[in-house]
This record gives structure tokens, C-alpha cells and sequence, in this order.
């Protein structure tokens, strides 16, 4: 039998560490599942879903007195459990922002959990943390950020904002009232990372933006001395590198100058959009995020990493261990020499996984120029759904395309497109709210919507390396007969 269990065993912890036949066969069985999943995802449905009493159904809650077999239950985790999930890197996936790691970021992955690194000290990871090292080196490299500045690979974009937060803080010498502003496109993990920081509601501005959605110098600048004409300080300004409503990008080299000239950082939300900058489209829309103070980055989005992983840069990366560098007696042994970093002092956790490996294996295995048109065609396809719907006599483009996000809405057939509605809002926003429930009762493409200025919106978001045109085109199609069918 396998799975480590025989008659001869001495005791109930062997199954801790099976025999290696036995470790060989559950692990190739492992493999293998994987295998399957991923070369039959295209036939497989996006997305499922349960309620939670059928879902929890499904799992016995008695915890067992004595272990049994690992394939049983390896069986049960691939075809009772997994299934009940988003294939969120499923060619048809476009909702929310899809995450589609590759196989090199899972081998790197499987490698890192198989060793166990623990990453919070150079002292017991000086290999690993020199492959953070590289890896952050090579993102500063492509955001063109200057020399010396670094970072902190996090559990994501929601943590990289936080610590973009406190970082900000430290570097204006903690004033007794900072405030910080966000465009009202911002990311909310912004606001929540300031909450958790201690920032009074109040001290968070939420900063309205021009008619393409942008973020405009004269309202940040009008913001920053009204504050401090009251006694406040300014701390940040957070801008959107890719802002996951509508993929728009404010205009990164102006507010860089504006923020330099005022005296206030910048930080760049580019956790979905940055990688980018491998485009050259992509490139031309983030011109200036290298001038950022700081930049949220996860390479979970569109570095094809698995979850979870994200970063932050910065340029002045030791502003994060004077932050939260932590002197513990029992760290004593931990001390750096220089050159070297301790990234449990860069970031929340001081126990930490070894993401860099993943980020290592998939630039290495791919290289840039793979990334680069993996990124390029996901914002192709984007451009290619938009000029669809401005073809279409019943869709409607709310927001052009920008880095692989398109919003659009059915207008109807009577509508005239997207040359003006006659149809009041709330009509519209009737038929579109039906059209969406359909679309997931379908099963067929994983799609979310939004609000844009307070009008319901379908949403595209086109980042996945499986996606071609042929996957986008169903989807418009599909929202174009079941409005149809609808208004039958
Ligand atoms: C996804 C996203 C975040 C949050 O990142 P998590 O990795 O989900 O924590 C923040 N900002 C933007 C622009 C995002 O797209």
C-alpha cells in the first residue's frame, strides 16, 4: 500500500515523512492531477460554485483519531473540493483581475515549499535572499527607478499598499497629522492599509478625477496646500498605475513633478498594471512610474506568479526598516552585514515564504521577450474587444480600453449603440445587472461588472496567457444575444 502506512509501522507520526517510494508515487500522483487540470482547463467551466451547505457537505468535519492513505484524500481535495472554485487562469476568465501563474512559477513554487525556507533573516536564507535580491533588481531595472532603490516581495498588493503607507509616514518623520490622498479610482486595499496604519478616516482624501477618470495636478495640488494651510501634513499621494475599475493610468511623469515640487511622495498603485512596462504600449501609458517614491507591484496578476505574491518598491527601501525594524533579544544573532537584508524587516512577516524563486524560474524560463508579448496580447485583445463594441449596434463602450481592461454595457438594439441611449439609467442598468446574472448562470465566461460615475458597467480584464481573440469575441457575442433574448 501506499501513502507510508504498512502493518509495520512504529507510529502514528510515520506518516509525517512516508517512505520514498512512497513520497515518489503521491507526488508523481500530485503531478499528474496537475497535468490534467492543466491541459484540459479550456474544456473545463470557468468558474463553480456552492452554496455553503452543499459545499460543506462535501468535507467530513470529525477530525480521525488515526491517519489514512494520502491518495484517498489527495482524490478528494482534486474532485470533491477544487472544483468548487474559479479556474481563474481559464482562457474565458476576464472577471475581477484574473491571476494565471505558468509552469515555471509553479515549479519554483513547489520547489520553495519542499524546502522550507524561512526568509525573514539572511542568517537562514542568505541564497534565497540574494534571489530577492535579483528579482527586485530586475523590477527597478524595468520601472526605470534609480539605482539603490529596492524593496520587499509581500503577500500581495493589498500589504505592499499598507507598508507604502507607513513607509511614507517614517520619511516625513512621523507628523502628529499626516494626510494622505488617493484618486476616488483608488484601489480600497489604500484606504484600509491607512486604517490599519492608525490614519483617521478623516486624514484619508479621496480626490475626485477629470472626465477620463485621471487624476488631475491642479486638484492634487489645491488638496495639498488646503491641508496645510489647516496644519496638516501631507504624507502621499497615491496614484493609479492601472486602476482596476477601468485599467486607466493617471498621468505618472506630471504628478511626479508636481509631488517633487510640493514636497510630498508619490507612490504608484500599479499592482495589477505595472509589469506593463514590458509592453511597449504599455510602456508609453506608464511613462513615469520610475519617478515614483514607491510602487505597489503583484506579480500574482500579470507576472504569471501563483498567489500569493506582490511587492513593494521604493527608492528609499531602508525608510521600511527604520519603519518597522523590529531589535528582538532573541534575533540578536540576526545582525546583517552590509549588502545584506533581513526582509522580515521590510514587511509584516517576519516568518516568510520564499516567493522570489517563482519570480527567478518564470523570467529565466520565459524571458522578457515571452513576458513581454504574453503582456502585449492581453492588452491587444483589449483593444480588439473595444473597437468590437464601437462597431456594435447594441453594446455601448463606457471607458476605452486600458492595459487589458474594456468597460462596456448592452444599450440595446433601439439604443443606437454607442453613438447615445435613449433608455433612462436605471433601465439600463436593469437589462445589464439581468444580462451579467445570465452570463454567470451560463457558466460559459467568468466576467464581473462595476460602477463608472455611478453607471453599471460590464468589465473585460484580458490578462491571461491563454486568452485569444477567438475567447473574447464569444463573450461579446454572448452579451449581445442574451440582451436580445431579453428583450424579446
Ligand atoms: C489587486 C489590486 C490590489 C490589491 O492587491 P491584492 O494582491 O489583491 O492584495 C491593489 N491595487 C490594485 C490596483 C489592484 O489591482
Amino acid at each position: 500500500m501506499i501513502g507510508g502506512f504498512g502493518d509495520d509501522r512504529a507510529s502514528g507520526t510515520d506518516a509525517l515523512v512516508p517512505h520514498p517510494e512512497a513520497m515518489r508515487a503521491l507526488g508523481y500522483r500530485v503531478v499528474d492531477r496537475l497535468v490534467e487540470r492543466w491541459t484540459d482547463l479550456e474544456d473545463d467551466v470557468p468558474w463553480r460554485g456552492a452554496s455553503a451547505a452543499d459545499a460543506l457537505a462535501l468535507l467530513d468535519s470529525r477530525v480521525p483519531e488515526e491517519g489514512e492513505p494520502l491518495e484517498g484524500l489527495i482524490e478528494e481535495a482534486v474532485h470533491g473540493v477544487l472544483p468548487l472554485a474559479g479556474r481563474i487562469d481559464h482562457p474565458r476568465f476576464f472577471g475581477f483581475v484574473p491571476s494565471a501563474p505558468g509552469w515555471p512559477a509553479l515549479m519554483g513554487d513547489m520547489l520553495a515549499a519542499g524546502f522550507n525556507v524561512f526568509q525573514g533573516t539572511w542568517l537562514e536564507s542568505a541564497g534565497p535572499s540574494a534571489m530577492e535580491l535579483t528579482v527586485l533588481e530586475w523590477f527597478r531595472g524595468w520601472l526605470e527607478m534609480p539605482e539603490g532603490s529596492g524593496g520587499v516581495l509581500t503577500s500581495g498588493g493589498s500589504a505592499a499598499n499598507l507598508l507604502a503607507v507607513v513607509a511614507a509616514r517614517e520619511a516625513a518623520g512621523r507628523p502628529e497629522w499626516p494626510v494622505l490622498y488617493l484618486s476616488d479610482q483608488g484601489h480600497s486595499s489604500i484606504r484600509r492599509g491607512a486604517r490599519i496604519a492608525g490614519f483617521p478616516e478623516e486624514a484619508v482624501r479621496t480626490l475626485p478625477t477629470d472626465e477620463g477618470l485621471r487624476l488631475g495636478t491642479e486638484t492634487v495640488r489645491s488638496a495639498l496646500r488646503q491641508d496645510r494651510a489647516q496644519g496638516l501634513t501631507p504624507v502621499l499621494v497615491c496614484a493609479n498605475g492601472g486602476a482596476t475599475n477601468t485599467g486607466t493610468v493617471d498621468d505618472l511623469a506630471e504628478l511626479a513633478a508636481v509631488c517633487r515640487s510640493e514636497g510630498v511622495r508619490l507612490h504608484v498603485d500599479a499592482a495589477y498594471g505595472g509589469f506593463a512596462v514590458l509592453d511597449p504600449e504599455g510602456a508609453r501609458q506608464l511613462r513615469g512610474i520610475g519617478e515614483a517614491d514607491s510602487v505597489t507591484l503583484d506579480p500574482h496578476k500579470w507576472l504569471f506568479q501563483n498567489y500569493d505574491c506582490g511587492c513593494l518598491m521604493l527608492r528609499d527601501p531602508a525608510v521600511l526598516e527604520r519603519a518597522l525594524g523590529h531589535r528582538a533579544e532573541y534575533l540578536q544573532d540576526t545582525e546583517t552585514s552590509p549588502g545584506e537584508v533581513n526582509f522580515g524587516e521590510r514587511g509584516i512577516q517576519l516568518s516568510r515564504r520564499f516567493r522570489a524563486l517563482g519570480i527567478w524560474m518564470t523570467v529565466r524560463g520565459v524571458g522578457r521577450r515571452g513576458l513581454a508579448e504574453a503582456i502585449g496580447r492581453g492588452i491587444d485583445l483589449a483593444g480588439r474587444a473595444e473597437a468590437r463594441i464601437a462597431e456594435s449596434t447594441c453594446l455601448e463602450l463606457l471607458h476605452p480600453a486600458r492595459l487589458g481592461v474594456v468597460c462596456y454595457r448592452y444599450s440595446g438594439a433601439g439604443g443606437g449603440g454607442s453613438h447615445g441611449a435613449a433608455r433612462d439609467e436605471a433601465e439600463l442598468e436593469a437589462l445589464n445587472r439581468a444580462i451579467q446574472d445570465r452570463l454567470l448562470a451560463e457558466g460559459h465566461a467568468m466576467v464581473s461588472s462595476t460602477r463608472l460615475r455611478d453607471r453599471y458597467a460590464l468589465r473585460l480584464c484580458i490578462l491571461g496567457h491563454r486568452s485569444r481573440w477567438e475567447h473574447v469575441r464569444e463573450v461579446l457575442g454572448q452579451v449581445e444575444r442574451i440582451g436580445r433574448e431579453l428583450e424579446a
